[in-house]
């Protein structure tokens, strides 16, 4: 498979790593929005989040807390984002699965602001309902 983070999962393209366990690797962005900017990824390749197993998922959900606090303990950071995008349309350049960890800081000037809008009448319980339908709920 020609997946570059899959490569680096491989050991066959260099990366800096700072976490691996059985399931996840971790490692630092090579394009970095701020210092520590990392990605935590699934050793398994899925383009999409929702295609992870439950037992992935929990593997990321642990390792998401644990990794986040060594990035904000060890760059001294205020706050951070947890960014993933799912799809071409919502920014995605690497198709296999990854969680952005970006630290922030006051005036970092990195911004992260989109225009909410509102739902017409009805339609915010249509979506409900078809949404809930396909949670069998
Ligand atoms: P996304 O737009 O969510 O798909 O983000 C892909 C991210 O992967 C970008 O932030 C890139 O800088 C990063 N990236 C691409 N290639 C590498 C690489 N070889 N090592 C580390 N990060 C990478
Ligand atoms: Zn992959």
């Amino acid at each position: 498979m020609d997946c570059i983070f899959c490569k680096i999962v491989a050991g066959k393209i260099p990366s800096l790593k700072i976490f691996e366990n059985d399931h996840i690797f971790s490692f630092l962005d090579i394009g970095p929005l701020s210092d520590g900017h990392a990605l935590v990824i699934p050793k398994k390749h899925h383009k999409f989040l929702h295609e992870m197993s439950e037992e992935e998922s929990a593997e990321i959900g642990r390792a998401l807390p644990k990794i986040s606090k060594a990035i904000i303990t060890a760059t001294a950071a205020p706050g951070y984002n947890i960014l993933q995008n799912n799809g071409n349309v919502a920014g995605q350049l690497v198709g296999h699965v990854h969680f952005h960890i970006i630290p922030r800081e006051e005036e970092d000037g990195l911004g992260f602001r989109w225009n909410p809008k509102l739902y017409p009448e009805n339609k915010a319980k249509l979506i409900q309902e078809m949404i809930m339908k396909e949670l069998k709920l």
